[in-house]
């Protein structure tokens, strides 16, 4: 089963990608994860892509698609694979059209102060990239990640002025592709809005009534 969770930073993607992909054993493949990771290894990678990532910008293609074709390559995505963060263009989706036909295209919704309220709490862990939120899904121990007792901080692109330069280019670059999977009938709104298990389960009955589970 290939999977893509789209829409707005902040819409709760990777909570929601994390959580089925342990619910589907498929693999997560979240862009922003891989990059974030170039980025603290110091490859020559992640500084090309730190500065874009840091403005709120989309990283150039060339850099993204190599980045997913190689990771969708590998034997764990044989069985499919959830992805999160990408498509983000018109021609990303293109590529990962020409990658083979993708089953569902889960459109996850949320509003710009929404997102600008909720990321101002969320908290990632330094280590391993839990994901956290000071008032709705909070740590055990302060600033410390439940997982792998990293600590926890507030990614540089959650600032206020960040978000909303995301948005800005999500509306801009990554919204038109609501309608192109519209078209191909493979998209299923699901709103954002919620808790984290609430989403869950209207995802959950989404690919019921898709006959994918
Ligand atoms: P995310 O964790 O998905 O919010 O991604 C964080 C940042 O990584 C984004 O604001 C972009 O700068 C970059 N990024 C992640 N995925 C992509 C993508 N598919 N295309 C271009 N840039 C991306």
């Amino acid at each position: 089963m290939k999977l893509v969770v789209l829409g707005p930073p902040g819409a709760g993607k990777g909570t929601q990608a994390a959580k089925l992909s342990g619910e589907l054993s498929l693999p997560r493949i979240a862009t922003g994860d891989m990059l974030r990771l170039e980025v603290s290894s110091g490859t020559e990678l992640g500084k090309e892509a730190e500065g874009y990532m840091r403005r709120g910008l989309l990283v150039p293609d060339d850099i993204i698609i190599e980045m997913v074709r190689e990771r969708v390559s590998q034997e764990d995505c044989k069985r499919g694979f959830i992805l999160d963060g990408f498509p983000r263009n018109m021609a990303q989706a293109k590529v990962l059209e020409a990658l083979g036909p993708m089953d569902l295209v889960i459109y996850l919704d949320a509003g710009e102060e929404e997102v600008v309220e909720r990321l101002a709490g969320r908290r990632a862990c330094r280590e391993c990239q839990a994901v956290y939120h000071l008032r709705f899904s909070p740590p055990k121990a302060d600033g410390r990640c439940d997982l792998c007792g990293g600590r926890l901080h507030q990614r540089e692109d959650d600032r206020e002025e960040v978000v909303r330069e995301r948005f800005r280019t999500y509306r801009e670059r990554t919204q038109p592709l609501v309608q192109y999977y519209q078209a191909k009938s493979i998209l299923e709104k699901v709103e954002g809005l919620g808790t984290i298990e609430e989403i869950s389960w209207s995802i959950q009955e989404t690919l019921e009534s898709r006959g994918l589970i």
